[in-house]
């Protein structure tokens, strides 16, 4: 049983300010604080901006030596001398936000994760590419009987899909609904609009993407767009009254995603953007005026929705197990990333290599 033994562990390390100075190390078993879990490590999501820190392509630096991966599931197996309701062996995923200040008027209002102090796993603080990571106790969740910690370890991107299209947008049995990006972001924004009950969910993707549109039909899409074969905006302008798409979901986030939102949302329909493009846009944007149109952002979620999201998980209601096309050990995190950079992975899972 590692934990007394072994006083280090395998971790996926970002070392360097620049592209590629991402390796495996040996680095110390965190110490929890008192307020602290210790998590033994079960499973960890391999997400898109993964590969974008690894290649230095975010906008943002990173504080390394930094261990990457923020979606993860796994076990307690220490807990600080003041934490209180979590105990050893209890099965858990945590919310990314591994720091915020918890006094000012986001953290307040229960905007935690926009709070101006926030750190994320493996963007500012240690991550979960690796044996063990250490949790603040404000931040875990129970993970369901019912529901395995590796499909658990996707609870953050589904947290993402229902605060974006539950909470921040306003999906109606009857409306349609269009999701631009077929990943896996866009699969489960598919997935939340029709638990709402949209009538017509409408993926969009463009060539690289048919195994995924393909998917998405057996995911909730009503129907598949590939923008490279044909003309989606004239596609969508003539189902049902002609007048568009009553939400427009972007995940992909590039200028000419946000070109065809505005072409094929209806006048006073919503456009709800996921998808980072750190490029300026270059066009107009006053079709959103025409259309009194609503544009907003969207950026993380909160505990309300972490514990919503794992009913749905629990419930059969959101089924996270389809989504996982492979599963690799941490050491494979070169090739993980670019399973996930070529698209022809929809979700990697990786697994600790510690004893
Ligand atoms: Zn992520
Ligand atoms: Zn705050």
């Amino acid at each position: 049983m590692g934990i007394e033994m072994n006083k280090t562990m395998k971790a996926v390390v970002k070392y360097d300010n620049v592209a590629g100075a991402t390796e495996i190390r040996d680095v110390p078993i965190p110490e929890p604080g008192p307020s602290d879990v210790l998590v033994k490590v079960a499973f960890i999501g391999v997400c898109g901006t993964d590969p974008h820190m690894h290649r230095n392509l975010t906008s943002f630096k990173i504080n390394v030596p930094l261990i990457l991966g923020h979606e993860f599931a796994g076990t307690i197996v220490k807990a600080g001398s003041e934490v209180q309701g979590w105990k050893s062996g209890d099965r858990i995923t945590s919310e990314t936000h591994a720091d915020y200040c918890g006094v000012c008027p986001l953290c307040r209002s229960n905007q935690y994760h926009l709070c101006r102090e926030r750190k994320g796993f493996g963007f500012h603080i240690d991550g979960a590419f690796a044996g063990y990571v250490k949790v603040p106790s404000r931040i875990l969740h129970k993970v369901p009987d019912n529901v395995s910690l590796r499909e658990a370890s996707l609870t953050e991107p589904l947290c993402v899909a229902y605060k974006s299209v539950v909470c921040n947008s306003l999906v109606r049995p009857g409306d349609t609904v269009a999701v631009i990006g077929p990943g896996p972001i866009g699969m489960l924004c598919i997935k939340m609009a029709q638990i709402c009950g949209a009538s017509e969910i409408i993926a969009i993707g463009t060539s690289g993407d048919e195994n995924r549109l393909k998917q998405s039909l057996s995911y909730g899409a009503t129907m598949a767009l590939d923008s490279s074969k044909e003309d989606v905006a004239a596609k969508i302008k003539s189902l049902g009254d002609c007048y568009g798409a009553d939400l427009v979901v972007d995940t992909a986030g590039a200028s000419q995603a946000l070109a065809l939102s505005l072409d094929i949302v209806r006048p006073a329909g919503q456009i709800t953007r996921i998808g980072w493009g750190p490029k300026p846009v270059g066009f107009t944007l006053d079709p959103m005026i025409a259309k009194s149109v609503t544009v907003q952002g969207h950026f993380s979620h909160t505990w309300d929705v972490w514990e919503k999201c794992l009913v749905l998980m629990s419930k059969g209601q959101a089924d996270l197990k389809p989504l996982i096309t492979h599963e690799l050990p941490i050491d494979q995190w070169e090739y993980a990333f670019e399973l996930i950079e070529s698209r022809k992975a929809m979700k990697v899972v990786l697994t600790p290599i510690d004893e």
